[in-house]
């Protein structure tokens, strides 16, 4: 899959997951708070009336126990006064509590009952005179019955509603737990998406950082590979193949344009151009190391003969045989370039005069000896050539001091019969 179809996917995923598992939390969120809400308010407020109601009845009951047994009229005015709190609690009961509606009646019913047998108690009063124990016994056992009938129904509030508080409970704990789970999935997608898009950054920018390199590298004329992380096809590692094949493809396509721009079509040696450019550079390596070097000048002994008796084309193939010659003859760091026409230039790193002239009778003793073959003509011929060599330092530092002093050898070379080598001196300016 590519890269981008990953980002898209994966961005979107999470998008998504993040739009439900919110909806989740907070759908959840608005349900627990609801729940509480109805257990404070409704509930809880029908369990405290209840209770209330148990209160005032008990005190009620006390009040009429006292009445019945001190006969004061104090307790009287207690009764009445706990029969109006205990109205006022019904009353508020029938105002929050709707499912209740059935109990209220009947708590209003065995209310009303209970206030009858207080009035009829409070009538008999004044003739409890006659068989008053009994008559005592009777109110306080129909009191008790009605007060037991109260507090039996307040019971089956209290319950009702905590069994409704109970149930809520749990109900809360599960959507809790349900958010737990969806915040656990939240924090670990958030995670995981943030380690791979820190993963996709670092791998981003270190392809960019690998692949500026090679663009330094490529400013350098450096073309080598750049490094690939793994085998695997992904568009990083395709990014620096691709760098890596146009770096290979430019490589190719410059060293071939160098050695069109400094390399002479005929003999493949350095042209007249570029031996100016290596020269500068050789001239500026002497003056850090110090180094000594000869250049030497060549050229072959009568040449127009060759190309006047065999044809211009057999005297190019001379011309490819001298320079190979020349070439075979010459270490690692030394050089040979075509000056112009017959003319070539050599460069003998390290080689003072001596040095400069042994290697130089060597090789013109090695084109002497060598035997050329003209293919049109279908036979070997043997040429000569002549080196007049100049030494740094010995004869200058300077370039063009350096290639004129060696041409001046050259002319006392031809000039002495040619065919030989010869240093520059300092009194042969003048014979020039
Ligand atoms: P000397 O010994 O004095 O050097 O005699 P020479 O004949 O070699 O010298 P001269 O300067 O008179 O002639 C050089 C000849 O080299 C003239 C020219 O036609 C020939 N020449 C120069 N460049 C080329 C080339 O690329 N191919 C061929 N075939 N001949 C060339
Ligand atoms: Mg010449
Ligand atoms: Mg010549």
């Amino acid at each position: 899959m590519k890269l981008k179809t990953k980002i898209i996917a994966g961005t979107s995923f999470l998008f998504l997951m993040l739009v439900i598992l919110s909806a989740v939390l907070i759908h959840n969120q608005w349900k627990v708070q609801f729940k509480l809400k109805t257990i404070l308010s409704v509930n809880y407020a029908r369990i405290q009336s209840a209770r209330n109601l148990q209160e005032e009845i008990l005190q009620l009951s006390r009040a009429e126990r006292n009445y019945l047994l001190f006969e004061e009229p104090a307790y009287l005015n207690r009764i009445h006064e706990r029969l109006k709190a205990i109205d006022k609690t019904i009353a508020r009961l029938g105002n929050i509590a709707p499912p209740h509606d059935e109990l209220v009646k009947e708590l209003t019913i065995v209310m009303a009952n209970y206030k009858n047998t207080i009035r009829k108690m409070v009538r008999l009063n004044k003739f409890w005179f006659w068989n008053r124990n009994k008559a005592k016994e009777l109110a306080k056992n129909a009191l008790r019955k009605q007060a037991d009938k109260m507090d039996a129904i307040s019971d089956k509030i209290i319950k009702y509603n905590q069994v409704a508080v109970d149930r809520q409970e749990e109900e809360i704990l599960s959507l809790l737990n349900w958010n737990r789970l969806a915040t656990y999935i939240l924090c670990g997608l958030m995670i995981f998406f943030s380690i791979m898009g820190l993963f996709i950054l670092w791998k981003t920018n270190r392809t960019f950082q690998i692949l500026n390199d090679g663009i330094l590298a490529i400013r350098e004329k450096q073309f080598g590979d750049l490094p690939v992380d793994s085998a695997n096809n992904s568009e990083f590692n395709s990014s620096i193949r691709s760098f890596n094949s146009m770096s290979a493809w430019l490589g190719g396509h410059i060293y071939d344009l160098n050695q069109l721009a400094n390399k002479d079509g005929l003999t493949g040696l350095y042209n007249h151009r570029y031996l100016q450019e290596k020269l500068d550079e050789e001239v500026r390596r002497f003056t850090r190391s110090n180094d000594p070097f000869s250049l030497v000048m060549v050229d072959i002994d009568r040449f127009k003969t060759v190309n006047d008796t065999y044809g211009h084309d057999s005297g190019d193939v001379v011309l490819k045989h001298v320079a190979e010659v020349l070439k075979g003859n010459l270490r690692e760091s030394d050089w040979v370039a075509r000056y112009g026409g017959e003319e070539f230039l050599i460069f003998l790193y390290g080689a003072d005069k001596r040095a400069a002239f042994q290697v130089m009778e060597k090789t013109r003793m090695a084109v002497e000896r060598f035997e050329m073959l003209l293919p049109q003509h279908d036979r070997t011929v043997h040429v000569n050539i002549s080196c007049g060599i100049s030494s740094c330092p010995f004869d200058g530092a300077a370039k063009d001091e350096l290639i004129q002093k060696a041409d001046s050898a050259l002319y006392r070379a031809k000039a002495n019969g040619r065919n030989q080598t010869v240093l520059y001196e300092m009194d042969q300016n003048n014979t020039k």
